[in-house]
């Protein structure tokens, strides 16, 4: 199986005092899963100098679709890779939902985050209305087709989380059956776009309500390579215990 990756989004939230408590928890302690945090942009140098020893990576919850120029606010992949981070989610369901982003909008972004050496980790997911229509499977073909089509990876990394958006901040995971045949659908959509060897290589990871206490079953599962973790992950030792799990 795939060596599990968890990563943290904290959104917009913490500060200097969730930065200092989660680097003090995390400083030199050994995981066998891949560790990533996501903190705000603003955030990344700092996590970078304390963790520059640690184990655990560093990740952006968005990333600009330009390569620079006058683009007020914007931050480019280039930036995130000069400063040292990892990885880009795109197309997270909040960034979605209030900021305008589209499926367009996310490939034009996995193809900058790949060219700069980082992973885009592409979040895609059904809302709640889609699943009870039962349409979630062309839900995420639409996602997963109109941002990764013709994409050449070659031998970049990318990975997949699946957020469904009912699942996120609601305290209402999907059971690891749920995600499980869902995760084996959207590899089985990967093995379409970039064959079976590649797609076996690619994580497909879980988030919407994470906690310690289902982790470890939802990694369990056959297609569940990691967590996405959002709620949980903004105390330092909750989050610690997802990890130790992993
Ligand atoms: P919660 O873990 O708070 O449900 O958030 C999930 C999420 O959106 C992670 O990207």
């Amino acid at each position: 199986k795939r060596v599990p990756i968890v990563i943290a989004n904290w959104k917009l939230n913490g500060g200097i005092d969730l930065l200092c408590t989660s680097v003090a928890a995390f400083i030199g302690k050994h995981f066998s899963a891949k560790i990533a945090i996501c903190p705000p942009y603003l955030y990344l140098r700092d996590m970078l100098n304390f963790l520059q020893h640690s184990e655990i990576m560093i990740g952006t919850q968005n990333v600009s679709k330009y390569e620079s120029g006058a683009y007020t606010g914007e931050t480019s992949a280039q930036m995130i890779k000069e400063a040292g981070g990892s990885l880009c989610l795109i197309g997270h369901s909040e960034r979605r939902q209030m900021f305008h982003e589209n499926d367009p909008s996310c490939k034009i972004k996995v193809t900058r985050v790949l060219n700069s050496g980082l992973m885009p980790v592409l979040c895609v997911g059904e809302n709640l209305q889609q699943r009870e229509a039962g349409i979630t499977n062309d839900v995420l073909f639409r996602q997963l087709h109109d941002a990764l089509d013709g994409l050449d990876l070659g031998d970049k990394r990318i990975a997949v989380a699946y957020e469904p958006v009912w699942a996120i901040g609601t305290g209402k995971a999907a059971t690891p059956e749920e995600a499980q045949l869902v995760h084996e659908y959207i590899r089985s959509e990967l093995t379409v776009l970039f064959g079976k060897e590649r797609a076996e290589s690619i994580h497909i990871l879980y988030g919407g309500s994470v906690n310690k206490n289902n982790a470890y079953e939802l990694l369990s599962q056959t297609d569940i390579d990691g967590l996405l973790v959002g709620g949980a992950s903004l105390d330092p030792e909750h989050f610690m215990q997802i990890c130790l799990h992993a």
